[in-house]
């Protein structure tokens, strides 16, 4: 089982975590603009939201790196964002979670082949 590592936005680099929680910015189908906390532990689907939104299920969210303001949506799945997870200097893994409202699932891409966290 693969602990808590560093998160990092793919583009720029900028360290997305604090305190065990992934902070990113996110943007809606009608446009609204939040942040969300989500918990770095894979398949842990906790997460707070500010302002408090309730996404309507199957909503497909963007979200966007608090230092680059890049998207995160990842080229080859459009319905999952991408991050990069670092496990130590050398090694680095990427991380694709669900973009739509409702869906708990997680890949992490390793060298070795694809492991899935699944909500409840
Ligand atoms: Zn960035």
């Amino acid at each position: 089982m693969i602990k808590e590592y560093d998160f990092h936005c793919p583009h720029c680099n900028a360290r997305l975590d604090t305190n065990g929680f992934i902070i990113l910015k996110t943007k809606r189908e009608n446009g609204d603009e939040g942040e969300i906390r989500m918990d770095a532990n894979l398949g842990n689907y906790q997460y707070t939201h500010e302002p408090p939104v309730n996404f309507s299920a199957g909503e497909l969210v963007d979200f966007i790196c608090t230092s680059c303001n890049k998207s995160l949506n990842s080229d080859e799945f459009e319905n999952y964002a991408k991050l990069k997870m670092q496990v130590d200097d050398k090694i680095v893994f990427d991380i694709l979670f669900s973009r739509i409202a409702g869906i708990q699932k997680t890949y992490l891409i390793t060298e070795d082949g694809i492991e899935s966290y699944t909500g409840n």
